[in-house]
């Protein structure tokens, strides 16, 4: 058994460098690559008709006050407009760059009936919807100006396992998903974001450290229970409207109905290993040569990403970090192969190993290791935040590709170029490089509408600055680093993390899906009242 990467240890790294390399943080990333604030905002805006997404927001409804009032007395849950004082927090998203938009109102709903109403008053009065969970979408399209949110975050309810199947409502955010199924000793395989919704994440794909193991999180899904355009509840499986079921698996993002309840199969939550290492930016070539080759094809259990991270006018740094549901010795040794292997990094400045149970692993990724569940939310006394909350809100942009091959030698000379270019700009940015393989792709293309199946690994290019603050060149940087990168990839990009910029999104995100979700939306909005975003299917 080969030790030298641990005999090499440069002293060990905090539990939050670890955090940092996966978790809920701007250096993670995400968001659309629109250049500035008023060009997102615009974005995410649109409504509709393309002209008035053009035009840079939705058109008015034709909604009067008295409506808007009607409607606040017919639900159980609480509607937020302008005039209250929770409306400069309700209508927030997580990206701060979308602090500009101004929904019409904020509709916390309890149940399906609310839902129907808040459709209901959408088809009578012309006022766009936008469906909201956890509000982390990328680009901004679970708000929009003059529009109606549907906030499903009161629906938050984590049901005790039976029979190997958890209920789980829409609006539950990660940490508490994590922390309710923690309980049982199960869990389902997601992102490491706290305060991600579980509707956003499963509707788009969802990967996370346990997805090499228990594949995607839409791979575990085994029902939903959705509110269509009709306003009709509808439950979905893979034997009632399958075909629903299917499309909900990858492209389910605001545009068949909002779902209420997500049914999961549950997996095992053993004790695990997390694991973090670092080399000099002289070694980056040859980590990313031989991580590419060595991550997608590690047993199951074993999960991992390399980071490359530019640093303002500093030297760029280049680290692995990895997770296993195996031993410790397996992961040891198998960290060992890839520091290595004929044309590997050879050991490493630093690591760190650290046994640890699944929940603990989850609080360390999430960056909540020293917080209280209560605490690892946003504060507010709104449905989905906490008293108690301490999670602030980022400023970024990013965006990315699924890789079906290794990159050749000019790949990796220019990812490395491009993130040397970003230190020398003075852009804090960085690019993950997540292995796949495993669980996730024993699943078949068209199983469902998640068809990234072949990929063996995802990136994702990502720069961040201060709120309120200007992108600068952050945003040209970060579009350049993906046009480089493009001709070294498959072309696919993934549709959780929602790319504005894309002109070919649809054969991006669905490939050779798209036209069979084309008949699935003509079939459950066929008005197309879920239509109020740019990439609409
Ligand atoms: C900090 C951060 C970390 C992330 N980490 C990961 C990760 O580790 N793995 C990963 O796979 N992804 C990750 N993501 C991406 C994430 O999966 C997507 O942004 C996801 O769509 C967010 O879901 P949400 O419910 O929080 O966001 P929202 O903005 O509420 O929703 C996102 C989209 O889903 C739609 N939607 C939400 N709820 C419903 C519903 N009930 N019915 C129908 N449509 C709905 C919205 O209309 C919107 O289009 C991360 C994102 C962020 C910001």
């Amino acid at each position: 058994m080969k030790r030298r990467t641990l005999l090499q240890t440069g002293g060990g790294l905090a539990a939050t460098a670890v955090a940092l390399a996966t978790g809920c943080d701007n250096k993670t990333g995400k968001a659309g690559a629109a250049s500035t604030a008023t060009e997102a905002a615009a974005g995410a805006g649109a409504t509709r008709t393309n002209a008035a997404a053009a035009a840079g927001g939705a058109a008015k409804g034709r909604a009067s006050q008295s409506s808007w009032t009607a409607l606040r007395k017919s639900l159980d849950g609480k509607l937020v407009q302008a005039s209250d004082s929770a409306y400069a927090t309700a209508r927030r998203l997580y990206n701060t760059r979308y602090d500009t938009l101004k929904p019409s109102a904020i509709a916390y709903v309890k149940h399906p009936a609310d839902i129907a109403e808040c459709l209901s008053f959408a088809r009578r009065y012309d006022t766009p919807v936008a469906i909201r969970s956890g509000g982390h979408s990328y680009a901004g399209w679970s708000s929009g100006n003059n529009k109606l949110i549907i906030d499903v975050s009161a629906l938050s309810k984590v049901g005790a396992p039976s029979g190997g199947v958890t209920r789980i409502g829409a609006g539950a955010k990660l940490i508490d998903v994590y922390e309710g199924l923690g309980a049982h000793g199960v869990t389902i395989p997601g992102g490491s974001c706290p305060t991600v919704g579980i509707s956003g994440l499963t509707l788009g794909g969802g990967h996370g450290v346990v997805s090499r193991a228990y594949g995607l999180t839409c791979d575990s899904l085994v029902g939903a229970t959705l509110v269509t355009a009709d306003g009709k509840t509808v439950d979905c499986d893979r034997k009632q409207h399958a075909d629903l079921f299917w499309a909900l698996r990858g492209a389910g993002n605001g545009n068949f109905g909002v779902v209420t309840e997500l049914r999961f199969r549950t997996h095992p939550a053993p004790r695990a290993v997390m694991a973090y290492l670092t080399w000099p930016w002289s070694k980056a070539a040859k980590v990313v040569a031989s991580w590419q080759k060595w991550g997608p094809v590690q047993a199951d259990e074993i999960w991992s990403a390399c980071h490359l991270d530019a640093h303002p006018g500093g030297t760029p740094s280049v680290s692995v970090a990895a997770f296993s549901l195996g031993s410790y010795g397996d992961l040891k040794n198998a960290l060992d192969k890839l520091a290595d292997q004929p044309g590997g990094p050879g050991p490493a400045k630093s690591v760190r190993l650290t046994p640890t149970g699944y929940l603990d692993a989850m609080e360390s990724y999430a960056g909540c290791s020293s917080k209280s569940t209560a605490q690892c939310h946003a504060p507010g006394s709104l449905p989905g935040q906490t008293g108690a909350g301490q999670l602030g809100r980022e400023t970024y942009a990013a965006r990315s590709h699924f890789f079906d091959r290794s990159l050749s030698a000019a790949g990796i000379r220019t990812l490395m170029d491009q993130i040397e270019a970003g230190g020398r700009k003075g852009v804090a940015g960085n690019v993950a490089l997540t292995a796949l393989g495993g669980a996730i792709n024993r699943v078949k293309s068209s199983d469902t509408a998640f068809v990234h199946r072949g990929s063996r690994f995802l990136a994702q290019y990502l720069t961040s600055w201060p709120a309120n603050g200007s992108p600068g060149s952050r945003t040209a940087w970060l579009n350049s680093f993906h046009d480089a990168m493009r001709r070294h990839s498959s072309g696919a990009a993934y549709q959780n993390y929602t790319d504005p910029g894309l002109s070919n999104w649809k054969s991006a995100y669905y490939g050779g899906a798209a036209t069979r979700l084309a008949e699935v939306k003509r079939t459950y909005d066929p008005q197309r009242l879920f239509s109020t975003f740019p990439q609409a299917l």
